[in-house]
């Protein structure tokens, strides 16, 4: 007994504190850069191991601020990425959101982090439903969500997610993280209102990040962020044919 607790002690503070470290340089450098300013995401990409979200081979690179390829053509996004959109986003304890490309599963976790902290009494945790289309990705992403424990805060579907994810909504929070032409019409109407949804919306090769807020009594407000480069949504509502995308990019302003 005492001999495990001493290697499993010695494996911790070799492996975990490294990491550790790691992450909490790479966010004082996202906040340093104003990427995020809000407690509550700072909290939640101090908290979400993101070396449980890439391959085995690239668990070292981790915490640079970089997409990293997930297999299948596609990335998980730089780590400022996520943390603008999730700024953007704005989600609170106790939302329901949608996330439309799950990938890695690492903007999901993050996302469900702040709406159901793991601190926090579970009547009062929300919920992430996230959507991909390729199978083996959502699969991965379930297994990486799972050994992070965020596998009863995220539900991952596979399908078609441009077209929204009707058996769930309304959402208060929603999330496309595929570069789409324009925003998916199903999911503005699966936006509660008052809610709030973040896109990259442009052209394959380049894109702005949208943020649409539908008011109590309706009516659409749009206003832009900054420019990033996303692999594209494919399905109904996204780009037509396309397979395998282009990593993700840095943005170039804020
Ligand atoms: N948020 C992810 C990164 C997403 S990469 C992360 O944190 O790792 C974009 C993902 O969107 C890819 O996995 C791609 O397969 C998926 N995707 C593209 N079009 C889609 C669609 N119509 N529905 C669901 N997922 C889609």
């Amino acid at each position: 007994m005492g001999f495990c607790f001493y290697f499993c002690l010695r494996w911790w503070r070799t492996w975990t504190t490294p990491f550790v470290e790691r992450r909490r340089r790479l966010v004082e450098e996202l906040v340093s850069l104003g990427f995020v300013r809000s407690s509550k995401v700072v909290r939640a990409l101090l908290r979400v191991p993101r070396h449980l979200f890439v391959p085995p081979h690239l668990v070292d690179v981790a915490y640079d601020d970089r997409p990293l390829p997930i297999g299948h053509g596609q990335t998980i996004s730089a780590p400022s990425v996520v943390a603008r959109m999730t700024e953007l986003l704005n989600p609170d304890v106790g939302h329901r959101v949608l996330e439309v490309g799950t990938g890695s599963g690492y903007q999901a976790a993050v996302i469900a982090e702040i709406v159901a902290p793991s601190d926090a009494p579970r009547e009062s945790w929300g919920h992430v439903w996230s959507v991909e289309r390729v199978p083996e990705l959502a699969e991965q992403a379930r297994r990486n969500l799972d050994a992070a424990g965020y596998g009863d805060r995220v539900t991952v579907v596979v399908g078609d997610g441009s077209r929204g994810l009707p058996e769930a909504a309304p959402f208060d929070r929603i999330i496309v993280t595929a570069a789409a032409p324009r925003v998916p019409e199903p999911l503005l109407e699966q936006l509660a209102p008052g809610g709030r949804l973040v896109a990259p919306v442009g052209s394959r090769y380049s894109q702005v990040l949208v943020v649409v807020d539908k008011l109590d009594d309706g009516r659409i407000v749009q206003r832009s962020d900054i420019e990033v480069l996303f692999v594209p949504l494919v399905g109904e509502y996204g780009f037509p044919g396309e397979e395998v995308g282009e990593e993700d990019y840095y943005p170039r302003s804020i």
